[in-house]
């Protein structure tokens, strides 16, 4: 007999946008075959565990009926193309968003193995070809991101991406994009080559040229990759080995004009805005605090069940945030109570009565479903947070929004060091304690003690988090004051090359 092997599938979702339709979609195939649970992932994705080996293709089949589909979640190919998804935030987001999809159709792998393993279509015939204009014959050396935020909100983390795409707006119109390159979190234990890094401001391109500039930037990858060892064939690899001005160079070369200097911007944080938004078209979008993404219903929070009852309203859509968080998007005025009424039954809010840590909380699937894990994380930071809280309450500190960010491996899916608190899982129970990440994104963490238990977690915070109530400066975020102290040299900040 063979083993049971279960398995994870990801959805891919352009900008985190579903509708109705397919949130139901996809909560019913993760009762059918999965184990009744779906995450958010911090890339928009979703995901669904538990999926047995005889159900996959049942599964990959219902997600396709849904108009969704797993290209590319996964491989050396373009992932997610995430974006900035509450248009309460900014009139460009829908715009943006529509940009997104046009990036991820763009550099979809156009092969049929996909159809013909899990959707029963045909073999191709000897005289047909699967062509990659994009990806050639070897594909991507590594996995490939791409990320757009609007300023001053950093949700999407886009320095953390291959590319990052800064969205520029004047007078509510989008002008094109600030292009960062070479960002990534993944490192690996015990190879001191491998490291996370920020993404550098390359320049500016307008929106009619910006999917040229990223298509070749995904070429200049595909050729001066390293393929030698997977371990250093990100992008943020080959353009620390060729310098970054060379890698411009190349890239403006292929593409037959320079880019512009980078215009002005500013990001303020990388969090959601919880709530009820209203956007300029006149609909409305309630963001809603999901812990660590995990839709599922426990006897006391019917969050998956009642989620499924406001779509089963067809009033809204269904934004995944790139904090594993939920956007519910485009309700009409006269909607906007029928949500909240379904909302208020389960007892569901928008979490703005959380400690400001717990709202910026992150934390990646790691065990029981992910092999790489050494430690946990999902399952363990709440447990965590309760005990930092009380801390934090002790020091007049609980609404104060600080980052906490847990992994269980250091391959970053929870994009661990921007976390102004970053935890890397080591083994179980121990974890690597970082700390010193800008509140925007824009400054990587430091590694402040190795192999730390919840004990020593806890007993190394609480004197910080009291100096820190005590001798801050006026808007002082946590990550910035434990740089000013002295108490972790910083590291490096984005760098503008052009
Ligand atoms: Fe990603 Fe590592 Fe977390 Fe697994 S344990 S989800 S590989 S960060």
């Amino acid at each position: 007999l063979e083993p049971l092997y279960s398995f994870m599938i990801r959805a891919r979702v352009p900008a985190g946008v579903s509708t109705s339709e397919q949130w139901i979609a996809l909560d019913d195939l993760s009762d059918k075959y999965g184990n009744s649970t779906m995450k958010l992932t911090t890339r928009q994705a979703f995901q669904l565990h538990g999926i047995i080996k005889r159900n996959l293709r049942q599964t990959m089949q219902g997600i396709n009926d849904s108009l969704l589909d797993s290209i590319a979640a996964c491989g050396d190919v373009n992932r997610n193309v995430m974006s900035t998804s509450n248009e309460g935030l900014s009139p460009v987001v829908g715009e943006l968003a529509d940009f997104a999809k046009a990036i991820s159709d763009h550099l979809l792998p156009k092969t049929t193995a996909y159809h013909e393993i899990w959707l029963n279509k045909q073999l191709l015939t000897k005289e047909q070809k699967d062509e990659e204009p994009i990806y050639g014959k070897t594909y991507l050396p590594r996995k490939f991101k791409i990320a757009i935020a609007v300023p001053p909100y950093n949700d999407t983390d886009v320095f953390a991406n291959d590319i990052g795409l800064i969205a520029i707006v004047k007078d509510d119109v989008l002008l094109g994009y600030n292009v960062a390159v070479g960002g990534g979190m993944g490192k690996t234990y015990g190879m001191e080559e491998t490291y996370p890094r920020l993404a550098d401001v390359i320049g500016f391109v307008s929106k009619d040229k910006a999917l040229t500039v990223i298509e070749e930037i995904v070429k200049v990858q595909r050729d001066f990759g390293n393929r030698e060892n997977r371990k250093l064939a990100r992008l943020k690899y080959t353009i620390d080995r060729i310098g970054v001005d060379a890698f411009v160079s190349v890239l403006e070369q292929r593409l037959g004009f320079e880019l512009d200097a980078s215009k002005p911007y500013e990001f303020k944080s990388n969090g959601d805005v919880l709530g009820w938004k209203k956007a300029t078209n006149g609909k409305w979008f309630l963001s809603l605090y999901v812990e660590h993404g995990r839709i599922k219903d426990t006897e006391s929070y019917k969050l998956k069940e009642g989620l499924k009852k406001v779509a089963e309203l067809h009033a809204c859509d269904f934004r995944l945030t790139g904090n594993q968080g939920l956007v519910l998007g485009n309700i009409s005025e006269k909607d906007k109570k029928r949500v909240q009424k379904v909302l208020d039954e389960y007892g569901i809010g928008d979490g703005s009565q959380f400690t400001g840590l717990r709202k910026h909380a992150i934390a990646c699937v790691a065990l029981n479903t992910c092999t790489m894990a050494f430690a946990e994380a999902e399952r363990y930071l709440p447990q965590l947070i309760d005990k930092l809280d009380d801390i934090l309450e002790k020091y007049g500190l609980s609404n104060d929004d600080i980052l906490i960010r847990m992994t269980g491996c250091p391959n970053g899916c929870g994009r661990p060091f921007l976390g102004e608190i970053g935890l890397v899982g080591r083994s179980l129970g121990k974890y690597n304690l970082y700390l010193g990440a800008g509140f925007s994104g824009n400054r990587l963490n430091t590694l402040y003690k190795e192999m730390v238990d919840e004990k020593q977690i806890l007993d190394l915070l609480e004197p910080l988090f009291k100096q820190y109530s005590e001798e801050r400066n006026k808007d002082e975020k946590f990550g910035d004051f434990v740089i000013r102290k002295g108490i972790i040299s910083p590291a490096k900040e984005i760098s503008v090359v052009k």
